[in-house]
């Protein structure tokens, strides 16, 4: 079959925006594709907070080396990235573990700083500090634009050929001798080599329309996630550093010079499976902006004065150990179909670190070779019991 193009990538988000870049110079072979537009799924609702204290070392890495990437993005187009750094609080119970982990991130070179806890103050005057008894920060995290990144890895992408086309669904995918076919929403057809799915949440419906039945989806689940902005008092503004907040399962992303975004860390939320066809709410309830904002007021009460200035809801794809799932899926009857979604939640930091494992797993380098093995993301480790395992996992969904 002479195909239209040796790679096609489903979804325009960070993930499949990051992918083309790192196939960029395949140049017109390349397409990307999104129903939507760059970024027009989760990523746009993404707090997009970057950092590197994660609490697995292979995530840790691809934390730190997605990080170089946006932190050095000039080269590529504009992250919008902040560095505000930020707050890792810990409790006593967690002392040990958070002590070792953080010897296990410098290892990797990544700059964590012990803080005494009162130094929250000194930022956040009145914080109380119960359940703070250990407290990490990372100068170099913050937060960067989201649709920002897209759109550059995407624009960098389309310098070098790939041809990028929004507002086009994919039906269904048909795998067959030599190339694949995509059938689009319109009635056209597009044939590919490869193809990779960036789908997120919608990966399975997908799967599922191209004849995968519904025992051998793919085990990522919907969740619905909601951050509430508010705008803080005069005594909290200016640029400051972002703050967890384990105990109360929150994080309060400090934005700018006067908003905060506040979201949940609560593993409860993520495991709450959503239909993601259903009516589902595109701002936050009352009742979870009254919890969150008491959460908020319970860790800093001068922020009793803030003001909720507006809300976002977005979904996550949630995976069984919270690590996204890259891998062929020739064991589902499709050769040269691939696919690298189940982001849960935390995966715009991620997103060079996923393109660069995309690229390199369907270009077909020796995994062995390879930066990051995907080897580790197949979904075989739920089977085989091989998670991606996080020492944080009962302390919010940090990972
Ligand atoms: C509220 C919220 C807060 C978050 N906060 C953070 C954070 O602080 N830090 C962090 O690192 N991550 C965070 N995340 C997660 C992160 O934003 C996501 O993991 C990441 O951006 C997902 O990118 P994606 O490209 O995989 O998915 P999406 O952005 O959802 O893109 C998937 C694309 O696929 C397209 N698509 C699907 N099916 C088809 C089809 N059949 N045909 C054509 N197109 C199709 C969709 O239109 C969509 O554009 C957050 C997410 C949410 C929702």
């Amino acid at each position: 079959m002479d195909a239209d193009f040796d790679f096609a990538i489903v979804g325009a988000g960070s993930t499949g925006t990051s992918i083309a870049y790192y196939l960029r110079r395949f140049g017109t072979r390349v397409l990307l594709l999104d129903q939507r537009g760059i970024a027009g799924g989760n990523t746009s609702k993404s707090s997009a907070l970057i950092r590197t204290h994660y609490s697995n070392e292979l995530i840790a890495a691809m934390a730190k080396y997605s990080f170089d990437v946006i932190s050095n993005f000039d080269s590529i187009g504009f992250s919008g990235f902040h560095q505000p750094g930020m707050f890792f609080p810990f409790d006593e119970d967690y002392r040990e573990t958070a002590m070792e982990n953080v010897e296990m991130l410098r290892r990797l070179g990544i700059e964590e700083v012990e803080i005494p806890p009162e130094n929250i103050r000194t930022y956040f005057p009145g914080t109380k500090l119960d359940g703070f008894d250990y407290v990490i920060f990372e100068p170099h995290s913050g937060y960067a634009d989201p649709v920002a990144v897209s759109n550059s890895f995407a624009e960098a992408a389309r310098k070098e050929g790939v041809k990028i086309v929004p507002g086009k669904e994919v039906n269904r995918v048909e795998s067959g001798r030599g190339g694949n076919k995509l059938h689009m929403g319109d009635g056209s057809t597009i044939s590919s080599k490869k193809v990779i799915l960036a789908t997120n949440v919608w990966t399975n419906k997908l799967l599922g329309d191209s004849g995968v039945s519904r025992d051998r989806l793919l085990p990522i689940t919907a969740s619905l996630h909601s951050v509430i902005y508010l705008r803080r008092p005069e005594l909290y503004q200016g640029e400051k550093p972002i703050l967890w907040d384990p105990p109360n399962l929150a994080y309060y992303k400090m934005e700018g010079t006067s908003l905060l975004a506040l979201g949940s860390l609560d593993p409860e939320i993520d495991n709450r499976p959503v239909d993601i066809y259903s009516n589902l709410p595109e701002a936050a309830e009352y009742d979870y902006i009254e919890d969150y904002v008491a959460r908020l007021i319970d860790r800093i009460p001068g922020m009793g004065g803030a003001t909720v200035v507006s809300s976002v809801t977005g979904l996550y794809d949630m995976t069984p150990d919270g690590q996204a799932i890259i891998s062929p899926l020739d064991y589902l009857g499709f050769d040269d179909v691939y696919v690298c979604a189940g982001l849960s939640g935390h995966g715009f930091k991620l997103s060079p670190a996923y393109g660069l494992i995309t690229s390199e797993m369907v270009t077909g380098i020796d995994p062995e070779r390879a930066r990051f093995d995907w080897r580790n993301f197949s979904p075989a480790r739920f089977r085989e019991g091989r998670l991606l395992a996080s020492r944080y996992s009962k302390i919010g969904t940090i990972y």
